[in-house]
């Protein structure tokens, strides 16, 4: 039987209980396991109660091991998914992504964002698009939201040779199951109100791929980065390449700023330093490097909702979701492996963006900027196995690779994995060179990137 003081201590426990619970709820909620440290709009709840002081850190800056299954060089966007999807796929944990500055720090970072699967030939429709699909699922994929936007690409005709040109891409595009869609002057009149139409190339028509668009390239690098870290992977900054340990027909190990590292596999991910690498590997690669420059005006408010193209005028531009608005064009035309990239050009690109859009006239640019790409005679990657038998290729993605960046590192991981080509990457081997099966893309689909 309960006595009425024992009643009233009850109750004075419950009412201490009740008092108590919020708060107990609250530190539980404060100290979730690190496992379930997430990214989700609960997770950014918690953190802002925290005073946002919980938040771990994106991915572990590992110091090298002596050895690895895989040693990934150069920490851009093709190394990290290779990395992530080595591990995730493929069950290889033991293994180290080797970046001489900082992740994301070479192209993958100063690019113009723009992610389409419009190709001309069916080899590079098919791969193209498998990375337009990765895209469109990947904030989910690895819990970390890339900011894709599936905005459209329209591509511009200046001519009625141009049209018949754009006609014959966009058909193709059609017969390689990607969506495209012919447009005349009225329709791009409503599509983009702020052309000028009528300029000195006067547009005639165009094609546009709706399922096209933009992605944050910095998110990129670093949601694999994350989750390839996740998975157990060694990313490793501040540790320069500089030379290779050969065996017979193998590399045993390569020198680096930090010390020597041996592995099983090596895969060369360095963009625009391909050649020069590959060379201290003793390989020779029909790669060539050239510094594409872009640039950003000052914000404004939103007046641009899909990337445009001109291949004649030679400009490309889409608007940030900052306001901004991003501008490419045309390379250097000669080599260099310098991040700034040559006035002539700037002035062009510029010159290009008033002449389609004269009203972009009046904005300041705030930064320019370039990257160092790494362009095939055919302007289509090499990527795959290398004579070296245990070296793997990602290369010449040139203008145009952060948009294959999950496809690249899906397809590679999977040749390193099971040493065999990936079907998609088939074609795009090194020696294409060899048998003349050449991807010209460059001739066929006008803009290489
Ligand atoms: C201005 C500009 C605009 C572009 N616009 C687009 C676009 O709109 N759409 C598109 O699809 N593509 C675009 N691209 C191309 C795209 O950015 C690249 O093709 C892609 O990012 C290449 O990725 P990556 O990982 O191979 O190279 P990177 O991101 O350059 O990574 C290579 C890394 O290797 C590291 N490295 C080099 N040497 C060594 C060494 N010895 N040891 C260790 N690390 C080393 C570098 O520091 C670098 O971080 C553009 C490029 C530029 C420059």
């Amino acid at each position: 039987m309960i006595t009425p003081n024992e009643s009233k201590q009850e109750d004075m426990g419950q009412d201490k209980e009740r008092q108590l619970r919020p708060r107990v709820l609250l530190a539980a909620f404060l100290r979730y396991p690190a496992a379930m440290r997430s990214y989700s709009a609960l997770s950014l709840l918690r953190q802002g109660l925290a005073g946002h002081r919980g938040w771990d850190r994106a991915w572990r800056d590992a110091d090298p091991a002596s050895h690895y299954d895989v040693v990934i060089i150069g920490g851009g966007g093709h190394g990290l998914s290779t990395a992530y999807y080595l591990a995730r796929k493929h069950g290889l944990s033991k293994v180290a992504v080797l970046e001489r500055g900082w992740l994301g720090g070479g192209n993958s970072g100063r690019n113009t964002q723009v992610c389409r699967s419009n190709y001309f030939y069916p080899e590079s429709a098919a791969f193209y698009e498998h990375s337009l699909r990765l895209f469109e699922s990947l904030s989910g994929e690895l819990n970390f939201n890339v900011m894709f936007s599936s905005r459209g690409n329209l591509e511009l005709s200046h001519g009625l040779e141009e049209l018949e040109i754009n006609r014959r891409w966009a058909n193709a595009m059609t017969l390689n199951g990607i969506d495209s869609e012919l447009l005349d002057r009225d329709d791009i009149r409503r599509m983009v109100p702020i052309l000028d139409l009528d300029c000195r190339f006067p547009v005639v028509g165009g094609f546009v791929q709706r399922r096209a668009g933009i992605a944050r390239h910095d998110a990129v690098a670093w949601a694999f980065a994350r989750g390839a870290s996740a998975h157990g992977v060694d990313i490793v900054q501040r540790c320069e390449v500089l030379g290779f340990e050969r065996g017979d027909s193998r590399i045993r190990a390569v020198n680096t700023s930090r010390g020597t590292i041996a592995a099983d596999r090596f895969a060369l991910c360095v963009a625009g330093h391909s050649g020069a690498l590959a060379a201290k590997a003793g390989l020779r690669l029909p790669i060539h490097s050239i510094a594409l420059q872009a640039m950003v005006t000052e914000p404004v408010k939103p007046v641009l909702d899909t990337v445009v193209g001109s291949a004649v005028i030679h400009c490309y531009v889409s608007q940030s979701d900052r306001g901004e608005i991003v501008i490419g064009g045309g390379a250097d035309p000669f080599n260099s492996y310098a991040q700034r990239g040559a006035l002539p050009t700037t002035q062009d690109n510029a010159a290009a963006v008033r002449e389609l859009f004269p009203g972009f006239g009046r904005l300041r640019v705030m930064r320019q900027w370039a990257g160092v790409c790494d362009i095939a005679p055919d302007s289509s990657p090499v990527v795959g196995c290398t004579p070296i038998e245990n070296l793997y290729l990602s290369a010449g993605w040139g203008t145009g690779g952060f948009k294959a960046i999950p496809a690249g590192g899906d397809t590679l991981a999977h040749t390193i994995a099971s040493g065999e080509p990936h079907p998609l990457l088939r074609p795009f081997a090194l020696d294409r060179f060899r048998t003349g099966c050449l991807i010209d893309e460059g001739a066929a689909a006008g803009v290489a990137h």
